[in-house]
């Protein structure tokens, strides 16, 4: 569904939106602080996202909470075994359907803003943060539905990374932000980036705000501000601009 539309609907229901998350992890601590401030603490205290940490090691059946082992192969680094992951997300579909088992994973799928408007669309949501070489690849085949990175270079650990997508999706939920219209005036999500924004005073040091935005007249400066947008995409995002001239 068209993001705008949804927002729509959103603001015509009694029923307010609510996105669970479940992340499971073997350092749920890491997410103290991205989760702990701004928009996701305040979207959390509204109750419009529910975010739900595991500690992968709690659905360890080892004595010393084991969560990797040995490779099969040769080569350094451990591998995050099935066995604790597989009861974690047994135990959390037990309790509920989920849109998605998202793995964070360095040849996922990249994230972009289509991504994250298409997945701030769900419900629920589990999100795996893998660790050491990776996940054992049959947890990838039997019980991960999508793999999402969020860029072509390796992280230590899942978490970071699905801290990215949290804030990512959390800021597109209506009643997140407060006007949830400036959401939809970021970059990339016309396909454009955004215009340069400015505040007071309108000289600093000799350095002046662009005449037009004191001009008062609100056509002229919409027109400056889609100009300015049009020429930075071209310039920063060259293949986004061809797609976009391409779709006019
Ligand atoms: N050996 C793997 C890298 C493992 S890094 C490889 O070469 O592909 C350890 C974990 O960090 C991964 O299991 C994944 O969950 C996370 N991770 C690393 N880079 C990431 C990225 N770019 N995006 C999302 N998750 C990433």
């Amino acid at each position: 569904m068209d993001l705008r539309l949804r927002l729509t609907i959103m603001r015509n229901f009694t029923k307010i939106f609510i996105m669970r998350i479940d992340i499971i992890a073997i350092f749920p601590e890491m997410f103290q602080g991205p989760f702990t401030e701004s928009i996701i603490k305040r979207a959390v205290n509204k109750g419009i996202v529910d975010i739900q940490l595991h500690n992968l090691r709690d659905y360890s059946t080892d004595k010393h909470k084991k969560v990797d082992d040995y490779p099969f192969s040769a080569g350094a680094g451990m591998v995050m075994m099935i066995e604790p992951v597989d009861n974690c997300i047994t135990h959390l579909k037990s309790q509920r359907d989920y849109d998605e088992v998202i793995y964070m994973s360095p040849d996922g799928e990249l994230l972009n803003q289509p991504l994250c408007n298409r997945l701030s669309l769900k419900e629920n949501l589990i999100i795996l943060c893998g660790h050491y070489k990776g996940i054992d690849e049959r947890i990838r085949e039997h019980l991960v539905t999508m793999e999402v990175s969020i860029g072509d270079y390796v992280l230590s650990g899942g978490e970071l990374g699905a801290a990215v997508l949290v804030d990512s999706l959390v800021r597109l939920i209506p009643g997140s932000i407060g006007d949830e219209e400036s959401a939809l005036s970021d970059s990339f999500q016309d396909g454009l980036v955004s215009p340069p924004v400015y505040t007071r005073p309108r000289n600093y040091k000799g350095w002046e705000v662009p005449e037009i935005l004191l001009s008062g007249n609100d056509k002229l400066i919409n027109d400056w501000k889609l100009e300015q947008s049009y020429l930075r995409t071209k310039e920063r995002r060259p293949k986004m601009y061809e797609m976009l001239k391409k779709n006019v």
